[in-house]
């Protein structure tokens, strides 16, 4: 078997930050470190596939028992110490890493090794009891509770009493003999609501905490996590295994938790929090308020001045900013964890650039590594319109996750995933959030806590999400049982609206307008960077000019679908679309066409106006005629005397135009077939708009695309049309423009007989809305129903028609690609349905080698910047 366990220290270490899918995060993390000479405790790392063997078999492989020994023993030699031996106490710390981080997980025991006899021998190695019993009760609140799950309030309330009884108010008032007393009452605890003795054998301690950290992996809200964050294709979670450091021996020892930079927006310098004489869970957990690391300067000057340089040094080899966790103990200096920070959008667009101008990253590594899709999606978030003069404060909290939401007020995570179920905004109010929370976390629009700092559970999540967030608001007290929180002056209560502000840590109460952000220069300089990497091009989904220029904003380099429908819903042209639709013969019919063309074809004069050269993807009609005639009774009757007809008449109309199944019904070409004056009208629209926008001195390239073919026979037949129409135009108009005809691959048989339906178009543009629906058989309208569950019960890594099924529809594109190239190597490949704005999707549509994607205009800017990703990784696999 491979090497089942890894080990580290100051002096070096068996793996590297290339084993992150192995050792974990931060088992890599912690190697890296190590490698490059960084103050790191000794320890060990037990690998990925350990615990995978755990999930698939219930037992440890065979060979780690010895391999953990072996890890001990390693601690052991570089510190002089023995695990279990009071007389050279060795404490460590177990804590779980998966490949990516995820808060859903077992996170970390401390202390591990104590029990009644080592405890003695710390106090008098240390010659400090009362630090040797703090540590000992703290120790068995967190096994208990970690990894037995006897609940963290059970410990905390015996402390409380006990500190109610000494008459003191804060932790560090207690006495040694107070903190001896609490061991013997958590035992107690622990043995009342397990039925079993706390184990007093270190080595059991440290195989049950090992237990626990591969059990973790598989439980119900990791496996929740995972799935939010489809996060898949991992073997398990590491376990390290590290001599402890103490933070709490004393004044001059202290433990923090910063970022390098600033992670909501992006300054160049510490930010984060430390406590003097506590240990690491004080920080997290927010139990103590911790201090701004800045005051660690004054207090510890020279831990703080090896700190920034153990950043600086982290931010040169990483080229990325960092998240670390250290502690001080005497005056030395330990890093205990570093990783990529997460950071807010704004925060990620000035780091990347920053650290290209200060020659930390090269442009490639910015674009690559430094912003991610979501960190731009958040940039277009929207954030509160001008104040209002009536607004009312409900108070104030941290800014803890920039960008403004609106919602109702729930107070639990179950309440919040059952309301956004039922497609309702809300703002999950709660005291403090913990990883069960995550998915109502993530169904909530906004997170309001009122405990916890900006390393807190809440605030870390949340930004993480991009989700806004306002941590730790003193100014309200929750009652969870009245479903309600006041600030002393007014309460609000469940189901009320608020709005949160997590730029600035308002709380409103009321809906505040949201408003879309204005991006900044930096943000046109980055997608430059992104420009120069990128293969694949990325055009918009746009049907009027407003929308095309947004788009053209964003970046669009061209239309890759204009949905004409849309167009013929405007008051206007509705009842002239209508009256076509009902019409009796080809000569009604033709008139009411006539009457549609000059708005057609200002609509598309309009857009090759606007889009001054760039590609122009036009759809011909798509949709089933009935859905341009009302169904209401109400409606009908309005309409019908708007048409001049009885309201009977039109009611047959509708009763005849009705399908079982329109999606597979008469749309798409299908009524260009039937109806070829609709075809020719739209053509004629298209082509004379180009030409007379190309004598205006502007530049055009439209590109026809005939909707929904099955077979190359119905697009050679619209082809012709538009050809022969086209043609008439030029003869009219005494001049000729160049324009392409293609058609879209949205029905699986079109893509199985790419090779022929390429013989008549210039270019490809997959449908894959319709191609998912059609290959998976599920009705993009009604699949709503079971998706989710599909997606909840992991029978489908993710919603279909979000991210590409690249092994199914997928597969279909890339065959279609490969037969249509076949038969026309030029042949031009796009993708418009909605998988064109998604980054996962985008990536595939790069690696089969389409020419271009094409999505909504606020999407442009991820596809962007996923399209350069992709070419990146690319680049970076070849090596
Ligand atoms: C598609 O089917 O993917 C597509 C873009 O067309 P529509 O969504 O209009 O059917
Ligand atoms: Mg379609």
């Amino acid at each position: 078997m491979a090497q089942r366990v890894f080990l580290f220290s100051e002096e070096g270490a068996d793996g590297s930050r290339e084993d992150r899918e192995l050792l974990g995060g931060k088992g890599a993390n912690l190697a890296e470190m190590s490698r490059i000479g960084l103050p790191v405790p000794p320890g060990f790392t037990i690998t990925t596939d350990c615990c995978r063997s755990f999930t698939e078999t219930g037992a440890w492989p065979d060979g780690l028992d010895g391999d953990v020994e072996r890890g001990l023993k390693h601690i052991e030699s570089k510190l002089g110490s023995a695990f279990g031996d009071a007389s050279e106490p060795l404490l460590v710390s177990v804590r779980s890493g998966a490949a990516v981080s995820m808060p859903g997980m077992m996170d970390t025991v401390l202390n591990l090794g104590l029990n009644d006899d080592v405890v003695d021998g710390l106090a008098k190695k240390t010659d400090n009891p009362r630090f040797a019993y703090d540590a000992y009760r703290r120790f068995i609140d967190m096994f208990g509770n970690v990894v037995v799950g006897v609940p963290h309030e059970l410990f905390e309330d015996v402390l409380e009493s006990m500190k109610r009884d000494r008459n003191v108010a804060l932790d560090v008032q207690l006495k040694t003999e107070d903190l001896q007393d609490l061991v013997g009452q958590y035992k107690a605890v622990y043995r009342k609501r397990t039925g079993y003795m706390f184990p007093d054998d270190p080595r059991e301690q440290l195989r049950l905490a090992i237990d626990a950290v591969f059990r973790s992996w598989d439980s119900e809200r990791a496996r929740k996590y995972r799935h939010i964050n489809a996060i898949t294709g991992l073997s398990g979670t590491a376990v390290n295994v590290q001599a402890m450091v103490f933070g709490n021996m004393g004044d001059d020892s202290g433990t923090g938790v910063c970022f390098t930079r600033n992670p909501n927006t992006g300054q160049r310098m510490l930010y984060g929090e430390f406590l003097v004489n506590a240990q690491g869970e004080d920080v997290v957990a927010g139990i103590r308020t911790p201090k701004d690391i800045e005051e660690m300067k004054a207090v510890m000057p020279r831990a703080y001045d090896e700190l920034v340089g153990v950043t600086q040094r982290l931010e040169d080899h990483y080229q990325d900013m960092q998240d670390i966790e250290f502690t001080v103990q005497g005056p030395k200096l330990f890093m205990l964890q570093t990783r990529s920070g997460k950071r807010t959008g704004p925060a990620a667009l000035k780091i990347a650039l920053d650290m290209v101008d200060e020659g930390v990253a090269d442009k490639e590594t910015a674009v690559r590594k430094l912003v991610t899709p979501g960190h731009l999606d958040q940039l277009l978030h929207p954030s509160f319109d001008d104040r209002s003069e009536d607004e009312e404060s409900v108070g104030k909290g941290l800014p803890a996750s920039p960008g403004a939401a609106v919602g109702q007020v729930v107070f639990s995570a179950e309440d919040a995933e059952a309301a956004a179920q039922r497609g309702e905004d809300v703002i999950l109010v709660r005291i403090e959030t913990s990883p069960e929370d995550v998915g109502g976390m993530h169904a909530a629009k906004g997170i309001l806590t009122a405990r916890g700092g900006m390393t807190s559970h809440a605030a870390v999540v949340a930004r993480g999400w991009g989700k806004p967030c306002v941590a730790g608001c003193g100014d309200i007290v929750i009652d969870y049982k009245a479903q309600s929180f006041t600030n002393g002056r007014l309460t609000i209560r469940a189901g009320e609206w608020i709005s949160i502000d997590g730029t600035t840590g308002e709380i409103i109460r009321g809906q505040r307008r949201l408003q879309t952000p204005q991006l900044s220069g930096d943000f046109a300089r980055f997608m430059t960077w992104v420009d120069e990497f990128r293969r694949l091009k990325v055009r918009t989904n746009a049907d009027n000019p407003s929308d095309a220029q947004k788009a053209i904003e964003f970046g669009a380099e061209g239309i890759g679908l204009c949905r004409t429908e849309h167009m013929f819903f405007e008051m206007e042209r509705i009842n002239i679309m209508r009256r076509m639709i009902l019409a009796q013969s080809q000569t009604e019919r033709r008139e009411q066409l006539d009457a549609l063309l000059p708005f057609q074809r200002s609509d598309f004069a309009g857009i090759f106006e606007v889009m001054a050269g760039r590609p122009v993807t036009i759809r011909l009609l798509d949709p089933p005629l009935h859905e341009f005639l009302p169904t209401e009774p109400d409606e009908q009757r309005d309409v019908a005397r708007a048409l001049g007809i009885m309201p009977e008449e039109l009611a047959a109309h509708v009763a005849r135009l009705h399908e079982i199944n329109p999606m597979m019904g008469h749309r798409g070409c299908r009524l260009g077939i039937t109806y070829p004056e609709i075809t020719v009208m739209q053509t004629r629209a298209i082509i004379e708009a180009a030409v007379r926008t190309h004598s205006r001195g502007i530049d055009v390239h439209p590109e026809i695309m005939v909707p929904l073919v099955s077979t190359v026979e119905e697009l050679a037949r619209q082809r012709k049309m538009i050809v022969d129409t086209a043609e008439e135009v030029f003869r009219a108009q005494g001049k000729r423009i160049d324009y392409q005809i293609g058609t879209m691959i949205e029905i699986p048989r079109a893509a199985l007989t790419a090779d022929d339906v390429a013989s008549e178009a210039d270019f490809f543009s997959f449908g894959t809305n319709d191609l998912t629906q059609m290959t998976f058989g599920f009705s993009r309208d009604d699949a709503g129903r079971f998706l989710p569950r599909y997606v909840e019960t992991e029978l489908l890594p993710a919603d279909p028609f979000q991210t590409l099924d690249t092994s199914g529809v997928g597969q279909l594109v890339r065959m279609a690609g490969t037969l249509g190239r076949a038969t026309k190597p030029e042949l031009k490949l796009g993708i418009c349905g909605e998988h064109g704005g998604d980054p996962a999707s985008v990536a595939f549509c790069h690696e089969i080698g389409l020419d271009y994607v094409s999505c909504s205009p606020f999407r442009v800017p991820v596809a962007r910047l996923a399209a350069a990703q992709s070419a990146l990784e690319e680049k970076a696999s070849e090596g």
